[in-house]
């Protein structure tokens, strides 16, 4: 496995192997690795010819109150995993090589944002989207690779992608859980003992949510998943809402393709987590 460090080198290592004519798979991660993390770079190994992974805590999506600097880190544990899943390249910058000066454009997510995570962290996607349009034009990806978990980055990010004609696919990948059904996450590790035993009635809720949705309508489910949450577990409910997918915008008629999506902030860490169906038409 290669290591780089210098936006330099990512550009110079990605237009040697498209001379080279190889297809690069890009897993942009915050690192803190997971199987969450490795299932997007298995994808990626088997369809692309050279995968690239990077590790950046980017200090633009998170807001002044959130936890850039509390951000779980072990860069030497991830190095091993990486390395051990096949990965490529491990493109680790440090902020200086992203951001070498300050911005002098901003960019701004305006659909798919008003809602969800993008409703409860102003400017957290137009960080993302920033951050990824530098890194895509470092490491100029034929494919980029994104989890399920979260699914407004996924349908925000498609819209990056659409918008601005990146060359580029994305591609979404199941999320990867726990055996209670809890969505890994980095930050999971914040979860005292019983917030992690608590934590698998996310899950539980959002399955429950799925298979009485028909019956109960839009209202009633939330109503149903709120008091299962608030009755198992000491996390508060950010929101749980309930959407049409990829679009995310309301439910008009229960049919097509739905997104059921939750947070909930425990002490020291706020989790995310949804299930995305499709209805057919009675
Ligand atoms: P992060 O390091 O949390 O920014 O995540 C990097 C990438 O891994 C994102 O595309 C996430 O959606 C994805 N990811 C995180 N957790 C999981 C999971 N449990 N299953 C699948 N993908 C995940």
């Amino acid at each position: 496995m290669i290591i780089l460090t210098s936006a330099k080198q990512m550009i110079e290592f990605a237009r040697n192997e498209c001379k080279l004519d190889k297809t690069i798979g890009f897993v942009p991660t915050m690192g803190f690795l997971h199987e969450g993390h490795l299932s997007l770079v298995k994808r990626s190994l088997s369809e692309c010819d050279t995968t690239v992974m990077s590790i950046f805590v980017n200090p633009l999506q998170f807001g002044p109150n959130e936890d850039f600097d509390k951000y779980p880190r072990d860069l030497e544990r991830d190095t091993i995993l990486a390395r051990q899943s096949g990965v490529d390249v491990l493109f680790i910058p440090e902020a200086k090589e992203i951001y070498p000066s300050s911005l002098s454009i901003s960019m701004k997510a305006k659909q798919r944002t008003d809602v969800m995570c993008g409703a409860s962290r102003p400017g957290h996607f137009d960080g993302v989207i920033t951050v990824l349009t530098i890194l895509f034009h470092l490491v100029q990806p034929d494919r980029a690779y994104f989890g399920q978990k979260d699914a407004q980055q996924a349908a925000v990010v498609q819209g990056l992608a659409d918008s601005l004609m990146f060359p580029l696919e994305i591609v979404p990948v199941e999320t990867v859980r726990e055996e209670d059904g809890l969505a890994k996450s980095s930050r999971n590790v914040y979860l005292t003992d019983d917030e992690r035993n608590e934590a698998s009635i996310l899950y539980q809720a959002l399955m429950k949510g799925k298979i009485q949705l028909p019956a109960l309508g839009i209202e009633g489910t939330v109503k149903e998943m709120t008091e299962m949450i608030n009755s198992s577990s000491s996390g508060q409910i950010d929101y749980i809402e309930i959407l049409q997918f990829p679009d995310l915008t309301p439910v008009e008629k229960l049919r097509g393709k739905i997104i059921i999506a939750l947070a909930v902030q425990f002490e020291k860490a706020r989790l995310i987590d949804n299930v995305i169906f499709t209805l057919e038409e009675e």
